[in-house]
């Protein structure tokens, strides 16, 4: 039986996360979850799931759960409460899909309580990728790759030599602009950019998806992950979303992982790693649908978010971190209707321009960083 603490369970990660936990009632059982504002979503999840502990964001929201729900499940609030829930002593692994930086200090506290920790909250090992991967190597820790092109490496790396491993060619859909030119991008709207054409996921993703940024995080969130330097990592477009990433072995062979668009796939993965679950689904990958999978070289031009994040990985130090947070603030402005779509990656430019690298940033100064690049984007807008 695996023990599940679930952060950011009313998102779309998290709803998927709950559905896989369901379906094996002999294999899981959520223990503690953390919410943001969807209070509705929350209850219901509380009845059908019975967590001990629940965390929501605010103190009102809190209040007025207490109220709702059994003796027997404890809510707090806050980012106090984001840590209960992460290091909370029943549970023996950590879902961390919670959206944004938000992540990281629940993340590290878990890793410190020894707790397996399956991540799809890229944020966190972009912004201290450095520090999240070293505790987790101190403290004989599993991260688990939620991610589905991370997943698809993960399982390509199955078994074999670290030292053979050539190239990671991860796979882009392209978001949903991907039919577009430059030109034709201004003046997008949000509904627009959030209509992907594969997968259907949080906002903020589906926005770092039609920039490009998600890929760009992706490859800082390989980078951390498999210890592969820049260089060695690749990004192809394939606007079918069926290869969900390959591996290039020093020998030239190539493993792809496949399957149908469908997170819950990955999410079980890292919840039944290593041994795998049998899905009672109907639906399977057969190509003779597909027909054709298409692949195209990335264009840096069209796709700027795309070379920051190559940069931002390269140079290191605190720059993922000016990556991140700026992008976090632009792409909610552009939610809130307050800037273009193509003001998304000015700002990211001009946050990234002005900032005065600092390698080998503790915690304390990654905090003070990620701080100071929102309130520099939030002057701008
Ligand atoms: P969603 O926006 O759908 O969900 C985010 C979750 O976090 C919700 O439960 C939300 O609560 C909660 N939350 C947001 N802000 C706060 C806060 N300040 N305090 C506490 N809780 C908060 O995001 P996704 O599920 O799409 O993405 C989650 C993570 O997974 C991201 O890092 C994303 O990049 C990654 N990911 C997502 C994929 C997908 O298919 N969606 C695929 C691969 C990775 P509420 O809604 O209650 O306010
Ligand atoms: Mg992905």
């Amino acid at each position: 039986m695996k023990h599940i603490s679930l952060l950011g369970a009313t998102g779309s990660i998290g709803t998927q996360t709950l559905d896989v936990i369901k379906q094996y009632p002999n294999q899981f059982v959520l223990e503690a979850m953390s919410v943001g504002g969807n209070i509705d979503l929350a209850l219901q999840q509380i009845k059908t799931f019975s967590p001990r502990l629940v965390s929501v964001k605010s103190k009102e929201d809190c209040d007025k759960l207490r109220l709702s729900v059994p003796s027997t499940t404890k809510v707090v609030y806050g980012e106090e409460g984001l840590l209960e829930v992460a290091t909370y002593g029943h549970a023996n692994i950590l879902v961390n899909a919670v959206i944004g930086s938000i992540g990281l200090a629940p993340t590290i506290a878990a890793i410190r309580e020894g707790k397996t920790i399956a991540i799809a909250n890229k944020e966190t090992l972009v912004t201290a990728g450095h520090i999240v991967t070293n505790e987790a190597k101190m403290n004989q820790v599993s991260l688990l790759p939620v991610d589905s092109e991370h997943s698809a490496i993960y399982q390509c790396l199955n078994g074999e030599n670290h030292k053979e491993v050539d190239r990671l060619i991860l796979t882009a859909s392209g978001g949903s602009f991907r039919d577009r030119s430059r030109a034709e991008l201004k003046g997008v709207t949000v509904v627009e950019a959030l209509n992907h054409p594969n997968w259907s996921m949080g906002a903020k993703i589906t926005i770092d998806s039609a920039t490009m940024m998600n890929k760009g995080l992706e490859v800082i969130e390989a980078h951390w992950l498999f210890d592969i330097p820049y260089e060695r990592i690749d990004v192809v477009l394939h606007k079918e979303s069926i290869i969900h990433s390959m591996v290039e072995f020093i020998d030239r062979s190539v493993i792809a992982q496949l399957g149908t668009p469908d997170m819950r796939v990955p999410i079980q993965y890292a919840l039944t790693y290593p041994s795998r679950l049998e899905r009672s689904v109907e639906e399977r990958l057969h190509l003779w649908e597909i027909g054709c999978l298409h692949f195209s070289k990335l264009d840096f031009d069209r796709y700027r978010c795309m070379a920051f994040a190559y940069e931002a990985g390269r140079l290191g130090g605190t720059m993922p971190t000016v990556l991140n947070a700026a992008n976090e603030e632009a792409v909610a402005a552009f939610l809130a209707h307050r800037i273009t779509f193509l003001e998304i990656e000015q700002l990211i430019e001009q946050a990234m321009e002005r900032h005065e690298l600092i390698s080998f940033p503790s915690l304390d100064v990654i905090i003070e960083v990620d701080s100071e690049t929102r309130r520099f984007i939030h002057s701008r807008i």
